[in-house]
């Protein structure tokens, strides 16, 4: 199973993709972890996504792009993983399309993880990272509006979109998503 979780910043994505991990026993796999460890590690690839990460931008495409090929080889994806916080744009979404042909492989479900803005604003803040002052997390709510929504719209014509409803305790949340697999 081959699964995008889409969903703005705040909407649970992590919390529910890491039980998702343990249930499917299938790999996350984060562009926005991996690029948190980057950063961590002081890679060349860490300084070049500060300067976007830091100013609540998204990062260029060909850098997304390079690392999820990088990730789709190893052993541990070919049974299916989950895609967290990727595709992001629909250049992203066409690139990962075009990937997973070469591969005989598709994607089987999008997941779009909903929740309303003023609570994502509520939860960001109360997350205390680098990005998540205020300013920085409009701008990243923005960023979702504008770049990734458009993703959403591309999945639901192909008829892969399913949307949940983010709102409530995280077991609820998961419930729902639980049902929306089940039903594919
Ligand atoms: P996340 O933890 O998924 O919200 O990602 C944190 C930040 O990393 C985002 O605000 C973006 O700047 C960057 N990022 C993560 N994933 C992507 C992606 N697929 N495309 C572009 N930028 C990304």
């Amino acid at each position: 199973m081959r699964m995008v979780f889409l969903g703005p910043p705040g909407a649970g994505k992590g919390t529910q993709s890491a039980r998702l991990v343990r249930d499917l026993s299938i790999p996350q796999i984060s562009t926005g972890e991996m690029l948190r460890q980057a950063m961590a590690d002081n890679s060349p690839l860490g300084d070049v996504a500060r300067e976007y990460i830091r100013k609540g931008q998204l990062v260029p495409d060909g850098v997304i792009l390079d690392m999820i090929r990088e990730r789709l080889v190893k052993d541990d994806c070919e049974a299916g993983c989950i895609f967290d916080g990727f595709p992001r744009t629909v250049a992203q979404a066409q690139a990962l399309d075009r990937l997973m042909r070469e591969r005989g492989d598709r994607v089987s479900l999008v997941l779009e993880l909903v929740v309303n803005p003023e609570t994502l604003v509520e939860r960001l803040q109360g997350r205390g990272r680098e990005d998540d002052q205020i300013d920085v997390i409009r701008k990243r709510l923005q960023a979702y509006e504008d770049q990734t929504r458009p993703v959403a719209d591309y999945y639901d014509r192909a008829g892969l979109l399913r949307s949940i409803d983010g709102l409530g305790q995280p077991d609820e949340v998961y419930a729902r998503i639980r049902q929306a697999i089940a039903e594919i």
